[in-house]
């Protein structure tokens, strides 16, 4: 990335995540606490975190753009339980937080002693996210929340988890807050989802029965959470898109060596024209996408990102990065299908990248409403 190779300390601060998360990562199951502390050691959960709350002094995006690319390297679902808790959910903490929601999340999250998620996703609300129906009523000293969110990444491990829940009830997507909420809450239980990839991610389902949260919890202005969500998700885009290019790096890397080494027909597979066509032509897509991508980290860090350069960085790396994880399956042949090997594992957590985040088809209603249509 352009951004990390021109700076410096960011480069110096990827290398460090690097070694860290080769350290740290387990194939089969999420990372320990311990591991959670070691990268508050090192400054990995504090870089969204003001310096005054125990953050990380004068890092910027390009800190969290090398860091997620280390992550990735080695794994979606290293890259998703860190990138979820300080890229993604701790911002909403930082800038709609009230002082007590600061006071108390902040410095342990900096830490890496908290570990935070984003509940959006409901069973009945994906992609239509203003259809959430997890209501929150105001009672007192407190909001009561009730309903239950799917598909949360890091849902059964976290500490404070950012809730999305409706306000009003008729008011479709005007009519949603976010609320900063504690996993411990009496009336909220968790269960840990199984999936078919990134067993190294912890993925849950969250169940709310009439949950108290202080007022003082509300996460920015009643009512207007769905805003506040819209404008966040570029974020999350871009960071998805860094940790997709970084696995297209990684599935490039295994693809090439399986058509140097293989032979068949008397050479090796990568001497084939067919073969050598189809991995120029990702080969030069990758540059293409890799330079919107750095030209979106450029804007997001100046703030001139608009939604649709978003959406097409999410849209075109999740997708080469399928392209390639699929074209490398299909090179390895009949090996691919062996159970545990590295390509097909990656060809299997890789396949949510065009689901979650929002799925492809949001990014391209995204982009045609940019283009007036
Ligand atoms: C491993 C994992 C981790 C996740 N982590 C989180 C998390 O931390 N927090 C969170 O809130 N959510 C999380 N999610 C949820 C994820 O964001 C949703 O799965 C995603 O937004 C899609 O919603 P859905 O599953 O309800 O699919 P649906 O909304 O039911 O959509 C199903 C499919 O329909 C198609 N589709 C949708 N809309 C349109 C349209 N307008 N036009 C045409 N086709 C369309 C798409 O192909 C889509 O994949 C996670 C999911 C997974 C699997």
């Amino acid at each position: 990335m352009t951004i990390v190779v021109n700076d410096p300390q960011a480069a110096e601060f990827g290398r460090a995540v690097s070694q860290f998360a080769q350290d740290i990562h387990i194939t089969d199951q999420p990372v320990d606490r311990q591991a959670w502390k070691r990268a508050g050691a090192l400054g990995l959960t504090g870089l969204e975190i003001p310096a005054a709350f125990g953050g990380s002094t004068g890092a910027t995006y390009a800190w969290n753009a090398a860091a997620v690319d280390a992550l990735a390297t080695i794994s979606h679902g290293l890259s998703s339980t860190f990138t979820i808790s300080f890229d993604i959910a701790t911002p909403y903490l930082v800038a709609l937080g009230t002082p007590e929601v600061h006071q108390r999340w902040l410095p342990p999250l900096a830490l890496g002693e908290v570990i935070a998620a984003l509940a959006l996703t409901e069973p009945g609300a994906g992609s239509d996210l203003a259809a959430l129906t997890t209501r929150a009523e105001p009672n007192g000293d407190h909001y009561s929340i009730t309903g239950s969110k799917t598909f949360i990444t890091n849902g059964s491990i976290a500490d404070v988890i950012v809730v999305a829940a409706r306000t009003s009830p008729q008011a479709g997507a005007r009519g949603i807050s976010l609320f900063a909420v504690d996993a411990n809450a009496a009336g909220l239980t968790r269960r840990r989802i199984s999936t078919i990839g990134q067993s190294d991610c912890d993925t849950a389902e969250l169940f709310f029965d009439q949950v108290e949260v202080p007022l003082s919890h509300l996460l920015g202005t009643l009512d207007e959470g769905f805003l506040h969500l819209m404008e966040r998700l570029p974020q999350e885009r871009i960071t998805s898109s860094i940790a997709n290019l970084a696995q297209a790096d990684v599935a490039m890397n295994l693809t090439l060596a399986q058509v140097r080494e293989r032979q068949a027909f008397g050479r090796p597979l990568g001497s084939l024209q067919h073969n050598a066509f189809r991995i120029a032509e990702l080969d030069a897509q990758r540059s293409a996408v890799r330079a919107h991508v750095d030209a979106c980290i450029e804007r997001l860090m100046n703030k001139t990102m608009s939604t649709a350069d978003g959406a097409r960085a999410k849209l075109l790396s999740a997708r080469l990065e399928n392209d390639i994880l699929d074209l490398g399956m299909q090179l390895h042949g009949g090996s691919s299908f062996l159970e545990g090997t590295e390509i097909n594992q990656r060809w299997i957590d890789g396949r949510i990248t065009r689901i979650w985040a929002g799925a492809d088809e949001i990014m391209l209603h995204l982009i045609a409403k940019d283009l007036g249509l």
